[in-house]
């Protein structure tokens, strides 16, 4: 692991320099046990533990999420199966597929890249995915125990923002905590794991009004719109922790960082922030699962 950063200053006022919160880096260390966990299972276990990958069609976003998740596995040693299927998939076709993975011993994660094609009911695939194998956390089940502080694997992207706030020592208990964005896999995973840290929560949406005013009281922003620099700079409270979730064309997220992060008191970069949590979170997660199947959880 990379060493325990300073702890940041936040909400401190101006004058002084944001911490850059390096998911890259804090993923890159957390392969580098991963490894090691990877080698020990596999001594007691005798197998490797495997993440099965299925990707609908053909957009190419997709199709390299999907690849590097591939190459992350392989990185710690671990075994993917990757599936294709086509563009015109149904989803009974997609549904058996996911049916016949969950009953297969040697797969211990399934990742269904979202989207699927318009034809498919893609909740009803997601839906479809057995609970000890939602590495992604893709489930209601899932989603729901989380949301009760149970035993469950949260959404990668959410889940992997958590663990950098944690790495980076990041103030959450009664801070006020502002997500804009409610998907399923995103805002409102966030938004749920804040507040089982004892953050106050404001979530916003597109039907939100006010928007720039109630993301100036975050203490910790979190960036999960899809639309490029939505969020401005102006927006962001001084001090805060801002976090984007977002990647587009041209190397910006959904947060003006570049001038964002003259104000924040720490911020994610874009890339190397958020992106890199995600595929760190997946593999770990799809570790742990393997570890509980075998019942040798280390
Ligand atoms: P999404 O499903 O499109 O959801 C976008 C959210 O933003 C929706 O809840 C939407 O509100 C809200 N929104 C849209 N316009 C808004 C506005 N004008 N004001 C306030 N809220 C608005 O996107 P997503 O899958 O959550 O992804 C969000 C971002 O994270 C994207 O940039 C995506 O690329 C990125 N992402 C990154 C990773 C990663 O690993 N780094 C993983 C997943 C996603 P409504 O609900 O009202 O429509």
């Amino acid at each position: 692991m990379s060493s325990r950063p300073r702890k940041p200053n936040i909400n401190a006022g101006a004058f002084f320099v944001a911490i850059v919160l390096d998911g890259k880096a804090l993923a890159q260390g957390t392969e580098s046990f991963l490894k090691e966990r990877v080698a020990r299972f596999q001594s007691k276990a005798g197998r490797l533990p495997r993440l099965a990958t299925i990707l609908v069609g053909d957009d190419p976003s997709s199709a390299t999420y999907v690849k590097m998740k591939g190459s992350a596995c392989a990185r710690v040693g671990m075994l993917s199966l990757k599936i294709e299927m086509g563009r015109e998939t149904s989803t009974e076709q997609l549904l058996r597929q996911i049916r016949a993975l969950n009953e297969d011993c040697s797969t211990d994660g399934i990742l269904l890249q979202h989207p699927v094609p318009r034809q498919i009911d893609e909740r009803a695939a997601f839906e479809a995915i057995a609970l000890a194998k939602d590495v992604d956390g893709v489930t209601c089940l899932g989603f729901g125990r989380m949301s009760m502080g149970r035993d469950a694997y949260g959404s990668a992207t959410p889940a992997g923002i958590m663990r950098l706030l944690g790495h980076y020592e990041i103030p959450v208990e009664g801070r006020h905590a502002v997500v804009v964005g409610r998907s399923p896999i995103l805002g409102k995973p966030m938004a749920l794991m804040l507040l089982n840290r004892n953050a106050t929560v404001t979530v916003c949406h597109s039907k939100t009004q006010g928007l720039p005013e109630l993301v100036r009281q975050g203490d910790i922003v979190v960036g999960a719109v899809g639309k490029p620099e939505f969020i401005r700079a102006e927006w962001i409270k001084e001090g805060a922790a801002v976090i984007d979730a977002g990647y587009h064309a041209g190397g910006v997220g959904d947060i003006d960082l570049k001038n964002a992060s003259l104000k924040a008191g720490a911020y994610t970069p874009v890339p190397g922030g958020v992106g890199p949590m995600t595929i760190s979170t997946l593999i770990l997660q799809t570790v742990c699962a393997a570890e509980k199947s075998a019942g040798c959880e280390l």
